[in-house]
């Protein structure tokens, strides 16, 4: 939990406390409050009763002759005062209208008044006083019973019982509250803790996550005289989880996380640093040497816990490996070198297990350069370095449409010649695959525009389908691109490797609909190289089949491969689709292959790729005279 949520929530608890305390305190200022009401109240009752009685005992006296006149006028009007006083007064006004006081005193006042004339008359007699006597007499046992009634009766006792009972009650409902304040402040504590554990670890294995090993690799880079950083990636997870389910998924990265945990040894540090990728940071007195062979043993170990825990056995371990502070020089480079030789080690079908060293780093900053030059060479259009090459595929048949395929090429002016599969590797893995393809629909029509259109039309074109290209707004997309140049769609041929992976294929199905009905044709590339070869061609309609090289290059050497290639051509007829041989380069491999009666031929016997001029030129000299006869 942040500082300023902690704030806030001491803030909330100190807010709730004071306000609990204020409601007590003014609780029990009401409470005083109404007790000291009543016992005013009380007071302005026994002085009136008082008052009554020393008038009552002033006329008593009178009568007998103890007292004179004035002393009996004070008492009066001391007496008729407290009755003013009490029918009238503020701090009365409860007890006044409780128990028929005010009428039973109203009485009371009007009879006094009667009598005024009389106790202030020069000629007052003692006898006189007689009727006055007996009106006081009668009345003030009823005074007297409102004192009891009010302070000392059952009902007095009631009010005060119930008061303090209220009194309890509201202390009670208090405490609960305060009880349940707290109870929630506890609640929250728990949770800021839960919430600050996520932060740092991982919720399935509770190991450190990602955020809390970046925080450990700088602090023991800084602070170490060694690190050596152990990477563990679990290969081909992903399948387990789509063909198992996720809590199948789970449950083996638990048995993985276990596992390096039993296997600590004292100056390892171990975090789950991606979805299926492990760390472990080793520091301490051992050599480098030691603690390279316990991440081999590391992998050894898993590698059998997962030959037991996945049946189908897909799950493998790849492992990487650098260290500190030689070759890396700070946590940054650390990271990146392991991370590099776990690339190696995932690519090592043999080992999976790689210690970062020279060569890596340099392949991976040339690809780094490639990238961004590539993003570069992109966007000038008709000035890049790069350029497309078309290899012819002759027809069999003289009277059959002369192909070619597409192939781009990139002299870089320092790196050399770069190899085709990087550079459309490199625009794939960089989000570039449509600039990529948009590049090469551009420039082939711009290389066709140079072209004399009568021969465009005798030509059909390939084009290599890239990955990210195929999805469903391929059709239009091709159309669009088609629109700026003079190639029809009925002369484009897509070529599509196994390597494209049609997850959806019903998608795919439908996709291949769209572009035939566009009238572009669809060939299968680098048929055989795969293992799922035959099931792309059980599940899609294609026009165009072609068979690898490797093939063709063996054939002369091994009769199986001529049989393969054979049974397959003789397939393809019957499917309705047309073959293609690539990489045929000797004599005796095109009359194999003639042989066999494939229908198409491309290879180094007939041309190279080649460039835009150099191709419009064999194509015009291979139309009006065909290069051979079968
Ligand atoms: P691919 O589609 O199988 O292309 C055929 C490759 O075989 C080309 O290599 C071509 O030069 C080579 N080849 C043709 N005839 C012969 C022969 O007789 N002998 C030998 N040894 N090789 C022959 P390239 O141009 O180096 O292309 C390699 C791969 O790069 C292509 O294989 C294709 O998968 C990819 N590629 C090339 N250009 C493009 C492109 O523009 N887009 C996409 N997506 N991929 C491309
Ligand atoms: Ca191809
Ligand atoms: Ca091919």
């Amino acid at each position: 939990m942040g500082r300023a949520k902690l704030l806030l929530l001491a803030a909330i608890l100190c807010s709730f406390v004071g306000v609990t305390g204020w409601i007590t305190w003014h609780y029990d200022q009401a409470y005083t409050l109404a007790t000291r009401h009543t016992q005013l109240s009380a007071w302005a009752l026994a002085q009136l009763e008082l008052e009554l009685h020393e008038f009552e005992s002033a006329v008593d006296y009178y009568r007998n002759g103890r007292l004179d006149q004035e002393r009996l006028n004070e008492a009066y009007d001391l007496a008729w005062n407290r009755l003013d006083v009490f029918l009238t007064g503020k701090e009365a006004k409860t007890i006044r209208q409780r128990f028929g006081a005010e009428t039973l005193l109203h009485e009371l006042f009007y009879q006094l008044q009667q009598y005024e004339p009389l106790i202030t008359s020069p000629h007052l007699k003692p006898q006189d006083l007689e009727p006055l006597h007996q009106m006081l007499e009668s009345m003030l046992p009823k005074v007297r019973n409102l004192m009891v009634l009010n302070f000392t009766g059952p009902s007095a006792m009631r009010e005060n019982a119930a008061l303090e009972q209220s009194k309890a009650q509201n202390f009670v409902i208090l405490g609960c509250l305060l009880l349940l304040g707290l109870v929630m402040v506890v609640l929250l504590l728990l949770e800021a803790r839960r919430q600050h554990f996520l932060i740092w670890h991982d919720a399935l294995t509770r190991l450190p996550n990602r955020a809390a090993f970046i925080q450990r690799l700088r602090q023991q880079c800084a602070h170490q005289q060694q690190v050596v950083l152990c990477l563990l990636d679990l290969n081909r997870f992903k399948e387990v989880n789509d063909s198992l389910g996720h809590s199948a998924g789970d449950q083996l990265l638990l048995k993985v996380a276990d596992k390096l945990r039993q296997s600590l040894p004292e100056g390892v540090w171990l975090a789950r640093i991606g979805s299926d990728e492990f760390a472990l940071l080793m520091s301490g007195q051992k050599s480098e040497a030691s603690w390279f062979a316990y991440s081999k043993r590391v992998r050894t170990g898993l590698e059998r816990l997962l030959y037991r825990a996945d049946p189908a056995h897909r799950v493998s371990v790849s492992v990487g490996v650098s260290q500190y502070p030689q070759p890396a020089t700070n946590a940054d480079e650390l990271l990146l070198f392991a991370d590099l030789a776990l690339l190696h080690a995932r690519q090592d079908g043999q080992q999976h297990y790689r210690i970062f060293n020279r060569p890596m780093l340099n392949q991976y900053q040339r690809r780094r350069r490639l990238v961004t030059d590539l993003r570069a060479q992109l966007a000038l259009g008709a000035q890049s370095q790069l350029f497309l090459c078309y290899q012819p595929q002759i027809p069999r048949q003289p009277a059959g449409r002369l192909g070619a395929e597409i192939l781009i090429r990139w002299q870089h002016p320092e790196l050399g010649f770069i190899p085709p599969p990087e550079i459309v590797d490199a625009a794939e893995e960089n989000g570039m695959g449509a600039t990529l393809a948009a590049w090469i629909f551009q420039s082939m029509n711009r290389d066709l525009d140079s072209f004399p259109l009568p021969l465009v039309r005798q030509l059909d074109l390939a084009i290599n389908l890239s990955t990210s290209l195929f999805h469903r707004g391929l059709p239009e997309q091709t159309l669009n691109w088609l629109s700026d140049g003079p190639l029809l769609p009925r002369q484009l041929v897509y070529e599509l490797t196994e390597t494209i992976a049609l997850d959806d294929l019903a998608l795919s199905q439908r996709v291949f609909a769209e572009l035939r009905r566009n009238g572009i044709r669809i060939a299968l590339d680098d048929f055989g190289t795969g293992w799922s070869s035959f099931a792309y061609l059980k599940d899609l309609k294609f026009d165009k089949l072609k068979i690898d090289k490797s093939f063709i290059q063996k054939m002369d050497s091994d009769a199986r491969q001529a049989l393969f290639v054979q049974a397959i051509t003789e397939l393809c007829h019957r499917l309705d689709i047309c073959v293609v041989a690539e990489g045929v380069e000797t004599e005796l491999e095109l009359s194999e292959v003639l042989r066999l009666a494939v229908d198409e031929i491309q290879g180094y016997y007939f041309a190279r790729p080649l460039p835009a001029a150099t191709f419009c030129q064999f194509a015009e000299r291979q139309l009006q005279q065909p290069v051979w006869h079968p």
